[in-house]
Parts: structure tokens; C-alpha cells; sequence
């Protein structure tokens, strides 16, 4: 323990140690009782709903694509059926800064309830491998005095089978990883064909698979305590008035153990220690709000379990902010929230802007740097353009250009007019214009292109010509033309 905190306060020593830490420096393995009640059932039921997403979506196609893809090898994904490139980078990052302002948006409100109730990790760890424990192995005491206990047959069979059906879930948890990532199809191949026409696929499926019985056998809680980011950064994302699951020390203290038939004049809290014992990380909830909550609610059943045995209204733990239980009153919209929320807002505003206005091919058509204008025969001067066509869609796209504003003939070179999927393509041509068209250096072309028949942009450009002194013939001449156009 160090010096600071508890010579200073001794009421705040249990912030110098972890729950899941001795005083040696070992790890204190952590055997929570199985809690029960109805934010666990809440809370169980929404994990399904969340599984059967995590696990159902990459089999959703649309137009034989994957609905959602974040193929970040090849940098090419799919949300909602939409797909995204490198060329999408700035959406990507402003995505991201969205999202981060999102976070700690959501955060100032509502503290961690994101951890209890959608990080994958809690939803994994509490609600399918710990369940599995419980199945195998028994409630907490059990399940220390089986790991305590030396080996019999029934805890070499109890054993085997938690680590068979720990690696299981974990090779189907890579599985759909890998499908979120490559797509279902690609996934089939490398489950189906051998693994030497796969070694690469192969070789991350059993990396995964590792990674995720490592992380659930051993690891567990660690990863929100220890390693998870956004854990860690609660002391700044979280204010007195953020809604965290607390525990109402004023109705609650002084806290003491209740005997048989007593009317009871202290606080609420009668000492049980349940809330304590059903902790996945280890931790008093009574201390106060702490980094190891992960906000699972599981003191929260634990403790209205209680208060329903001994006649006491529910919610001694609950949901709410500090300044909430302090003084009765809860306030949300506080100036930080009210600042983020405006940032929020601006930002979803860009970002919806460009979503809705981001095309699906986008075309640029400039003068070919370097080139000056050709005289052809016929009286005709060209200008040599080079047309950049980037098709976002998932469809082999033609490509037509028209010129709008004025008399002349378009030369595509080659026949490169039709773009794969998700490709970029570059094509020459050159436009030629009557040299009486021409009355200036620099004549302004407007072109419009059209993709399998339908119009898609209109992009103004320039043409060089000569500009050569015209008899008075000329001019009546092309003034008629104007006239009849
Ligand atoms: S479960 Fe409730 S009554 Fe029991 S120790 Fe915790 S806060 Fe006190
Ligand atoms: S203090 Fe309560 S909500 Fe927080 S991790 Fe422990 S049991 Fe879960």
C-alpha cells in the first residue's frame, strides 16, 4: 500500500490495492456467486439479442455482398450493404472522431453502462463462459474447492469437458471474426478445402482461437482492469453527476449486521457481504465508485435480494450519480454534456452531409498535363484529356461522355470505357473542335457523363486553340450559328 492515500484518508486505503491482486503481488483468483434477479435476466436476454447479431450478420447478404464487411487487409468495407475504399478515408476518419465524441458523450451520462451491457468482452465473459463454469462446475464454492482440491477422477472429467467446450466456443468465436472481417463465403472455403490452399486464413482462424481461450480460461477480468482502454480513462469521462451504479451510503450507513426480530434503528445495510461475493472483479461497491466496476449489475440483484428478505425497499445499489444520491437531485444536461452535445450534433450534420451526397463513381476530367492543342485536317483543333473514373459500386460500369455546350467530336483512345467493381480506371481522349468555334484562347467545355445510359455528373473544363483573325464573313457566319443553336 503506499503512503498517500490511506496515511491521508484511510477511508480511501482500498483504492491503493485491486480486488483481484494479494498483498503478495499475486493474482487473487476471483470466484463470484452465480447472481441472480432481474437486471441479470434483463441483462442475459440482451446478450442473446447481441449474439445472434455478432454471430448471424455475416450470413446476411445483400445483392450476394455481405451486409457489414470490415475487410481492413484490403481496406474495402461494407456498412449496411454500402460500400467504402481508401478513397473514403476522410468519411473514415470523421466517422471516428464522431464515435469518439459519441463516446464520451455517452459516457458523461451514462458512465459505463456500455461495459456491462454491450462490451463483447462482459457479454462473452459474463454471460456464455461464465455460465459455463456455473454448468460444469457449481456455484462459487464449488468451483474454488474443486480448483483447491487435488486431482480425482471427477475433477479430471469436470476439467476436460470446461476446456473442450471453452475451446469450442473460442474456434467459433474466431470463426465469425474472420467472417466479419473476409466474408462468409472466403470463410467457407478455408473451413471446407485443405489447409494448404489456405495457410494464411488458417494459421489467424487458430491465432483467434488461441487468443480467445487464452483471454477467457485465464485472462478474463484482467482485460478490463488491466489492459481495456476505455476502463481506464473513467476518471476523466465520468463527473459527480455521470449515472454509475452506486451504492446509497446515506440510506444505507451505518451499516451492521441484523439480528433476529430487530427494529432496526441504523442503516439499511445489513453487512451481508452479497454484494461483495457476486463481484466478478472483486471489488466493495460500498467504497464507492471504482475502476474495476464494470457496471454488471450483479451487486445491484445481489442487494435487492436482500432488502426484499428483510422487508427494506430496493435499490440501497442502483443505478444513479453521486450527486444524485447526495442530494436527491439528478442532472443531465450539465454544461459538459451540453458542450459535447453541440460538437455531436455539427459533427453528425458533416457526416450525414457527405453520406447522402457521396457518389457512387466519381469522374474528374482534366487536360493532359504538359500537352498543348494539335491542329487537325479539316480545319479541327484537339485538346488530348485524361478522364479518371473510380467505380465505388459492386458492378462493372460503362461509361459514356457527351459534350453539352458546344459543336465537336469526342476520340476515346483504346476501348478502356468500362470499369470493374471497386476499381479505379484512366482513359485518354481527345476532343476536337472546329477552329471557328473557337474565339478564344481558352474556350470553356461542359461535359456530361452518363453510366449504362443515365447521367451521372456534369464537369466544366477548358479547351486551348488557336484564336485566328476572322473576316467579317466568319464572323456573320458563326453569329448565325449561335443564333440557330
Ligand atoms: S448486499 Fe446490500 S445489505 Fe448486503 S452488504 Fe451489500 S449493500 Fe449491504
Ligand atoms: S461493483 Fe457491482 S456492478 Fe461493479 S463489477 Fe462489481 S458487481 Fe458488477
Amino acid at each position: 500500500m503506499s503512503e498517500s492515500n490511506a496515511e491521508n484518508d484511510p477511508g480511501e486505503s482500498f483504492r491503493d490495492s485491486l480486488g483481484i491482486v494479494e498483498k503478495s503481488g499475486k493474482r487473487k483468483w476471483v470466484y463470484p456467486k452465480e447472481p441472480k434477479g432481474r437486471f441479470t435476466n434483463a441483462r442475459n436476454a440482451f446478450s442473446a439479442v447481441l449474439l445472434l447479431i455478432l454471430f448471424g450478420t455475416p450470413f446476411v447478404t445483400v445483392d450476394g455482398h455481405p451486409f457489414m464487411l470490415f475487410d481492413i487487409i484490403n481496406r474495402q468495407f461494407i456498412l449496411f450493404g454500402f460500400a467504402f475504399g481508401p478513397h473514403d478515408f476522410f468519411l473514415l476518419g470523421l466517422s471516428m472522431i464522431t464515435t469518439i465524441v459519441f463516446i464520451f458523450l455517452f459516457t458523461a451520462i451514462f458512465g459505463r453502462l456500455f461495459c456491462g451491457w454491450i462490451c463483447p468482452q462482459t457479454v462473452f465473459l459474463e454471460s456464455v463462459f461464465r455460465k459455463i463454469d456455473y454448468w460444469i462446475e457449481g456455484d462459487h464454492k464449488d468451483q474454488r474447492r474443486l480448483n483447491e482440491s487435488g486431482w480425482t477422477g471427477e475433477k479430471t472429467l469436470k476439467k476436460s469437458t470446461k476446456y473442450l467446450v471453452y475451446f469450442l466456443i473460442s474456434f467459433l468465436t474466431a470463426n465469425m471474426l474472420l467472417a466479419w472481417v473476409i466474408g462468409i463465403e472466403p470463410l467457407k472455403k478455408i473451413v471446407t478445402e485443405p489447409v494448404d490452399s489456405h495457410f494464411a486464413g488458417f494459421t489467424a482462424m487458430m491465432l483467434f482461437t488461441g487468443l480467445f481461450y487464452w483471454i477467457f480460461i485465464w485472462f478474463r477480468e484482467q482485460a478490463c482492469i488491466l489492459v481495456c482502454p476505455y476502463g481506464r480513462l473513467q476518471g476523466v469521462l465520468l463527473d459527480p453527476n455521470s449515472i454509475v451504479i452506486a451504492y446509497d451510503y446515506l440510506r444505507g450507513e451505518p451499516r451492521g449486521k441484523m439480528k433476529r426480530n430487530e427494529v432496526r434503528a441504523s442503516g439499511d445495510c445489513i453487512d451481508c457481504n452479497e454484494c461483495v461475493v457476486v463481484c466478478p472483479t472483486g471489488i466493495d461497491i460500498r467504497n464507492g465508485t471504482q475502476l474495476e466496476c464494470v457496471n454488471c449489475t450483479a451487486c445491484i440483484d445481489a442487494c435487492d435480494t436482500v432488502m426484499d428478505k428483510i422487508n427494506k425497499p430496493r435499490g440501497l445499489i442502483r443505478y444513479d450519480s453521486l450527486n444524485g444520491i447526495k442530494t436527491q437531485i439528478r442532472k443531465i444536461f450539465t454544461t459538459r454534456v451540453i458542450g459535447y452535445s453541440v460538437v455531436q450534433v455539427l459533427l453528425l450534420t458533416l457526416l450525414t452531409f457527405f453520406l447522402m451526397t457521396r457518389s457512387e463513381i466519381d469522374v474528374t476530367i482534366l487536360r493532359s498535363p504538359g500537352m498543348f492543342y494539335q491542329e487537325q485536317q479539316n480545319d479541327q483543333v484537339s485538346n488530348l484529356y485524361d478522364m479518371k473514373v473510380l467505380n465505388k459500386t459492386f458492378v462493372q460500369r460503362d461509361i459514356q461522355v457527351k459534350l453539352l455546350n458546344i459543336k465537336g467530336e469526342i476520340k476515346i483512345l483504346g476501348d478502356n470505357k468500362s470499369v470493374p467493381p471497386q476499381e479505379a480506371a484512366l482513359t485518354k481522349m481527345f476532343v476536337m473542335l472546329d477552329k471557328k468555334s473557337i474565339t478564344a484562347m481558352n474556350t470553356p467545355l461542359l461535359f456530361a457523363v452518363y453510366s449504362n445510359g443515365k447521367e451521372i455528373q456534369r464537369i466544366s473544363t477548358s479547351f486551348l486553340g488557336p484564336v485566328e483573325k476572322k473576316t467579317k464573313h466568319d464572323e456573320k457566319e458563326h453569329d448565325d450559328e449561335r443564333r440557330e443553336k
